[in-house]
């Protein structure tokens, strides 16, 4: 599953001093596990009765929002028992028989989402059959089998059905054994309208058509776990191919089937690069993208069928290079998840990190390899370093965290921890032990536990056996245990000028000290010189001694920043790492930027040597090196707003990003790759946001020329031009913004355009701007987009944003579903921290969630409290810089 993507609109908008607002997580850490056993395996349920196939037949009612269903369960009874036990909710049971012999009891709990059978006598071991009929209900949110309305592409309303049953809501929509241990065939039957179009994880055996309606039976499905379990059903149209064999199909709401053009080249390409890397074939006959409109945010991976929101699949003339690399990057990660996760599912959601750090990290690989020019793995850095800052907190968890009871599992899916984490330290281990060893581990992880379960002993058995090392205890440092350290570098030289350094570490912490002192075995990558392949090393002890090339030349220990570690170098050695920052490899050049920022952070490194390094960039173009600096410029100008110190911030800032901006111009050039694109309009956005006149100008000049012509800004630069003028916008631009957001041809553009409004400076204007954020002007199936317009709002007026935030709360979560605690707990004080007190916000936040999220709201308050210390840290640093006669002069004529 995935909820957020990186390129997503909630870059633009949620931009400073908050964190992309995505999702979930839990507390507690785990100590290095066992391989999977069934019997031993967490659960709820008991294990003396196992189901072995279910026939689901279902008959939806869309317009009273109910369903009928019958059910035929052949179960395995491992041990004599009269008591029956399993998952159902909001469903009601009835003509129960066990071997065709009615029950003595049936008792079904919403409470507990249990159901349990109570027999005559008890059923012998071996193979029986449990049916029953059932009545249940079609849920409004993703959340089960939902009902989604849409506005049709040409005009009326539509309504289509389908389902997102991770982690716990298949019982929604018929009573199973709904732990991820419990896999089981499916045969699932629907009698929907005669006219829709019907998907499920086979193909279609059979469709009987009985006057209006017809019932449509698929083919049984492999073992699998119920949450995989996918059915969609509407006026769905369908672009296909067949490729080895393999027939796949992108499905989208009739008219828009077209736009999947792309995802259905993609899913070819990335299947045929899957079958390879796993070395086992994808099992199943077809590969379906099914594009839902609406509340279903993200995508998941549903084995077979896989379900995305449409904005992650469908791509029309109005799409960005940003929403094509979104289209790629989640196909690539939804699909890997056919083998982890769904030929090889966790046998519990405390290594969900199995499913979702694999999809992630495997995904990446992918994205890079098909298209190079993207640079995919080098923006990756971005998500480590937003893992790692969500790490650098006191409260943070472990990859591997113990979920009590699968009602929390929802809280276990952290895109900072469980995703992006996850990803970085596999490709830490994959960096330390070479591709093709770490590919093997997998094939034979993959191998041994196909259409089974598995838990992290079994990957680093596999690992272990592929590469001959024992990789489990190394890798349980990192998965087993919270944060990450700080890998200490002293150098000394000899008299021939030859350098060894000494090594130490200690856990990485943003504020606050370390209650019980870590240890981590830490895979280096040594890199002495400007160039020149790093040394592999394990860091295993303090005071551990290497040789490092010779004293004049650059060093790294994280080459390439490849490890989820931090470095500070001795005053020497960094200050030979600063001269030398221009010829360094530019991975090289962004981990030291990123270490140095993050320190300047913790409090553990002065402004001016971060700037300093800022400064020797230039004019040398490099995105995720200039991301990483307008993203620190930006924490600072921001920290300043309101502070008499401002306007000469903004002024330095504007400075040192004028040389890359004045290289790059405001045109696109042919021959450019999409990461100098992007980072023309980064720049060109920051330029705006610091205020600089000339930025401001051509952006309004180029807003008139667009209005009259929609083809004179090209999809790609609009989202940072329109920012330039909301942020700056008369009455008369806000109503020329509003007009044209009103005309959004499609679901891109309208959020495109109305993100851009939310950007208003203007407190007036932007009170209009929320007012419009909860109106009727926005669709139906665009629902789930009201909380990132309101949370757009905070850039600019971060206390009107609140007051919206809070008292519609409701309304704005009501198409988040079972996301929406962690949003609320763990997410809204990471973004209000400078909108409401502290303490009030604390208050508040605990008055909207369950008691047992308190680490949740642990977390999301030590993030708020140390934004708002670091504001004023930053604030007083920056200007006492400023304040330095020659220092930022200095910067400023780079
Ligand atoms: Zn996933």
């Amino acid at each position: 599953m995935i909820r957020a993507s990186r390129s997503g609109t909630l870059r633009v908008t949620l931009f400073r001093g908050a964190l992309p607002l995505a999702v979930a997580i839990i507390a507690g850490s785990v100590s290095a596990q066992a391989p999977f056993s069934f019997d031993t395996a967490f659960g709820r349920l008991p294990k003396d009765v196992v189901p072995l196939d279910y026939a689901v037949a279902i008959v939806p009612n869309v317009t009273e929002k109910t369903l009928t269903g019958t059910e035929r369960i052949t179960l395995n009874v491992r041990s004599a028992t009269t008591r029956i036990q399993f998952n159902s909710l909001n469903e009601t049971l009835s003509d129960v028989r066990f071997d065709g012999q009615k029950v003595n009891s049936v008792t079904s709990d919403d409470k507990q989402q249990l159901t349990t059978i109570l027999l005559n006598s008890p059923a012998k071991v071996g193979h029986h059959s449990l049916t029953f009929s059932y009545s249940g209900k079609i849920e409004t949110a993703p959340q089960g089998l939902f009902a989604q309305p849409y506005s049709k592409p040409g005009g009326g309303d539509g309504v289509l059905l389908s389902t997102q049953f991770e982690q716990t809501d298949a019982r929604r929509m018929f009573p199973c054994w709904d732990e991820p241990a419990f896999r089981a065939t499916f045969q699932l039957t629907a009698t929907v309208p005669a006219e829709w179009a019907t998907i499920s994880n086979m193909p279609i055996a059979k469709k009987v058509t009985k006057g209006k309606l017809a019932t449509v039976t698929f083919q049984r499905s492999p073992s699998m776990p119920s949450y995989l379990v996918e059915f969609t059903a509407g006026d769905l149209a369908e672009i296909s191919a067949t490729k080895d064999g393999v027939k796949f199909g992108v499905w989208a709401v009739r008219g828009q089937e077209q736009g999947g053009a792309v995802a259905l080249a993609n899913a070819q390409v990335i299947l045929a690069d899957y079958n390879d890397y796993f070395g086992i074939p994808y099992p199943l006959p077809k590969l379906d993208s099914i594009a839902v409109p609406g509340g279903f945010q993200g995508a998941m991976e549903n084995w077979g069928a896989i379900t995305y929101n449409d904005q992650t699949l469908l791509l029309t003339p109005s799409s960005t290079i940003g929403n094509r690399q979104t289209v790629f990057s989640i196909e690539a990660h939804e699909m890997a998840h056919q083998w982890n996760g769904d030929l090889v599912t966790m046998g519990w959601w405390d290594d969900i990190w199995l499913n979702e750090s694999f999809a992630s990290w495997r995904a990446a690989k992918e994205t890079e390899l098909r298209n190079p020019s993207w640079k995919w793995l080098e923006g990756e850095d971005a998500s480590k370093e937003s893992a790692m800052s969500a790490d650098g907190r006191i409260t943070s968890h472990a990859i591997e965290t113990h979920v009590t009871d699968e009602l929390q599992a929802a809280n276990a899916f952290d895109p900072q921890i469980t995703y992006a984490k996850g990803e970085s330290v596999l490709q830490m281990f994959e960096a330390f032990l070479g591709d093709d060893v770490f590919r093997d581990g997998v094939r034979r992880f993959v191998k041994a536990r196909a259409y089974s379960n598995a838990t992290s002993a079994d990957l680093w058995n596999a690992i272990s056996a592929a590469s001959g090392r024992t990789v489990a205890e190394i890798a349980a440092d990192w998965t087993t245990r919270p944060g990450f350290p700080l890998v200490s570098v002293a150098a000394s030289c000899d008299a021939a000028g030859n350098r060894s350094v000494s090594l130490a570490q200690q856990r990485f912490l943003l504020q606050g000290a370390d209650p019980n002192p870590s240890h981590w075995n830490v895979p280096l990558q040594v890199r002495a010189g400007a160039d020149g392949a790093p040394q592999s090393l394990l860091l295993t002890k303090d005071g551990q001694s290497i040789a490092a090339g010779r004293c004049d030349q650059p060093l790294s220990v994280n080459a390439n920043g490849v490890g989820f570690f931090r470095s500070a170098y001795d005053p020497a050695t960094l200050q030979t790492n600063i001269k030398a920052f221009g010829s360094l490899p530019m991975r090289d050049r962004i981990v030291l930027l990123d270490d140095q920022w993050a320190l300047v952070q913790a409090g553990q490194q002065k402004l001016p040597t971060y700037l300093a390094l800022a400064s020797s960039m230039g004019d040398d173009l490099d995105e995720r090196a200039w991301g990483q600096i307008t993203d620190a410029l930006g924490t600072i100008e921001y920290a300043e707003r309101g502070t008499p110190g401002h306007d000469a911030f903004a002024s330095y800032a504007r400075a040192l990003i004028k040389p890359a901006a004045d290289r790059l111009g405001w045109e696109s050039k042919e021959d450019e790759t999409p990461g100098l694109q992007k980072l023309r309009r980064t720049l060109q956005s920051d330029l705006g946001a610091w205020g600089d006149q000339a930025a401001i100008t051509e952006a309004r000049q180029r807003f008139a020329r667009f209005k009259t012509d929609r083809t004179a800004i090209a999809p790609d630069d609009q989202s940072a031009i329109l920012s330039i003028v909301a942020r700056n916008a008369t009455p008369a631009d806000f109503e020329q913004l509003h007009a044209l957001a009103k005309s959004a041809k499609n679901e891109t553009e309208l959020r495109r355009f109305y993100s851009a409004l939310m950007l208003v400076r203007d407190t007036k204007l932007a009170e209009q701007a929320a007012a419009i954020a909860l109106s009727n002007e926005i669709p139906p199936q665009a629902d789930a987009v009201r909380l990132n317009l309101v949370i757009g709002l905070h850039d600019e007026n971060p206390a009107l944003s609140w007051k919206i935030f809070s008292e519609n709360l409701d309304t704005l979560m009501a198409s988040h579903a079972s996301f929406a605690p962690l949003i609320i707990a763990q997410y809204s004080p990471a973004i209000f921290w400078n909108s409401v007190p502290l303490d009030q916000l604390e208050g508040w936040v605990k008055s909207k969630v369950p008691a047992e999220m308190e680490d949740n709201v642990a977390r999301g308050m030590e993030t708020a409290r140390f934004n708002f210390a670091r504001k004023v840290a930053l604030t007083e640093a920056a200007d006492s810089f400023l304040a330095t006669p020659g220092l930022a002069g200095g910067s400023q004529k780079q």
